[in-house]
């Protein structure tokens, strides 16, 4: 398989360190508000790669941290903690904002079949590790305290902005966001590691530390995590674009730091989704979220399905409208794998066709995660000669990818269409027919539609199929 690597600038080989073993990981969410569903397509998309990499037999560990400390507004290390934040807005404690917005997390990524990874780590539960890290990165003069903060010396590296030729005075953080410069930094893209409690007064999580009391940075948390649980070297690292500087930018310096060696080969980063205004937002406009989703009638299998539909490196733009058309897409695509599997009934498929239907789906997936030419590989299927047994043992099967919950979707369509269930004797008889027509044995073929009718169920052959109706 191929994927972009933001590191090399290339589309590459994928080739993890060991054999048939993947390690991988993934940002979180900072868990200080819903996910806004420009957060839930980095989620959606980085779940396909997982799934993906499991289809085609690799053995995938994928880790997750859950931000609940050190986030602050700016990317950079200034502005309000988003976590104090969101708790003054809602009058609660910063952890019970925490647990709230976490459940909410997984509870929409539920709702749009994203797989939980196997460790989630909230951050405020690894500070015996953070604290490990930065006493080492001190030790070895990677680090310095100025205020009272611990900060990491971007002036050490050979090279800080690895993944851009970037200039320090290109990237002032801070500064870009309109927001005061932290006149303890030696170098301008220094960056917090521990803060103490000289940052925020209020400050509610606050742990001891060899240099006072206080709280970890933001960047330090995914280096620490990923580590703990992955080891000291790593596949495969995945986020937003918006990540990449300064977050993955720090977490690469200081993990090499610490390590002294590259720690992590692939980096997969996934474009924004916009509104026609411009960025995504949780405190401007209209805050899309899937429950709004779900209150305006969509299933949000339909917005899984409207990511899918393009390309990952692309940037998106979502509009009720762009929405409205992956529905009507979506509703008549289960209405067709609905129709492919009543036509194929119990019918057994062919190995050797199937293989040669996924072939278009694997091409697609192996060319960079292409999900959108995924798709139409998908239609492809749908309109081939082949068999409808084979057509849906292939649909089922790269739908373990896909995870739209086609054959599910299209027994309750074939459900409600039906008026509830069709018991087994009809189903039986329909399926009789459908062979008697294909026979064209037309006498016999009407014979079993009278029957069916005398049964209380009429039977039609639509553009999509065989539909059955209760009278
Ligand atoms: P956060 O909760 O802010 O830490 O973000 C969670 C994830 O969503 C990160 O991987 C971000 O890079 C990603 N993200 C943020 N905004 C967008 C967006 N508009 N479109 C796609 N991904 C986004
Ligand atoms: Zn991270």
């Amino acid at each position: 398989m191929k994927i972009y690597n933001t590191l090399s600038h290339k589309v590459e080989e994928f080739v993890p360190r060991t054999e048939g073993k993947v390690s991988m990981y993934t940002c979180g969410p900072t868990v200080y508000h819903y996910a806004h569903i420009g957060n839930l397509r980095s989620y959606i998309m980085e779940d396909v790669l997982e799934k993906y990499m499991r289809w085609t037999g690799l053995d995938v560990k994928r880790v997750m941290n859950i931000t609940d400390v050190g986030h602050l507004t700016s990317d950079g290390d200034t502005g309000d903690d988003k976590m104090l934040k969101g708790a003054k807005r809602e009058h609660k404690t910063v952890m019970e904002i925490a647990k709230f917005y976490t459940d909410a997390f997984f509870a929409d990524c539920a709702k749009l079949n994203i797989k939980t990874p196997d460790v989630v780590a909230p951050a405020t539960t690894c500070i015996e590790e953070f604290i490990k890290v930065i006493t080492s990165l001190i030790e070895k003069g990677y680090a310095y305290e100025a205020g009272g903060n611990i900060y990491f010396d971007t002036s050490k590296l050979e090279e800080y902005y690895v993944f851009h030729n970037f200039s320090a005075d290109d990237l002032e953080v801070g500064v870009r966001e309109g927001v005061e410069e932290d006149s303890n930094k030696r170098n301008k893209a220094d960056f917090v590691l521990w803060f103490t409690k000289s940052k925020f007064d209020d400050q509610e999580l606050k742990w001891d530390s060899p240099w006072g009391v206080g709280y970890p940075g933001w960047h330090i948390e995914c280096s620490c995590i990923s580590m703990k649980n992955l080891g000291e070297y790593l596949d495969l690292h995945c986020g937003g674009v918006d990540n990449i500087f300064p977050h993955h930018t720090n977490e690469i310096a200081q993990s090499e730091a610490y390590l002294g060696h590259k720690w992590c080969n692939y980096w997969f980063h996934v474009h924004h989704l916009n509104t026609e205004t411009g960025k995504m937002s949780k405190s401007k406009g209209e805050f899309l979220t899937v429950s709004l989703l779900e209150e305006k009638g969509y299933d949000p299998l339909v917005y899984r399905f409207f990511c899918l539909q393009s390309h990952y490196r692309k940037s998106l733009v979502f509009s009720w409208e762009n929405l409205d058309n992956a529905k009507k897409a979506f509703d008549k695509l289960i209405a067709r794998v609905a129709a492919i599997k009543a036509e194929a009934g119990t019918a057994a498929p062919s190995a050797e066709k199937t293989a040669e239907l996924k072939a278009k789906f694997t091409a697609a997936m192996d060319e960079d995660l292409n999900t959108a030419n995924g798709i139409t590989a998908l239609y492809d299927i749908l309109k081939s000669d082949a068999s409808a047994a084979d057509k849906l043992a292939v649909i089922d099967d790269i739908d373990n990818v896909l995870s739209l919950g086609l054959l599910k979707a299209a027994d309750k369509l074939a459900e409600e269409k039906s008026g509830g269930d069709v018991p087994a004797e009809v189903l039986a008889l329909v399926e009789e027919r459908t062979a008697a027509r294909k026979a064209k044995d037309f006498a016999k073929a009407d014979e079993l539609r009278d029957k069916i009718t005398a049964l209380g169920y009429a039977v039609k052959e639509t553009r999509q199929g065989t539909e059955i109706t209760k009278l």
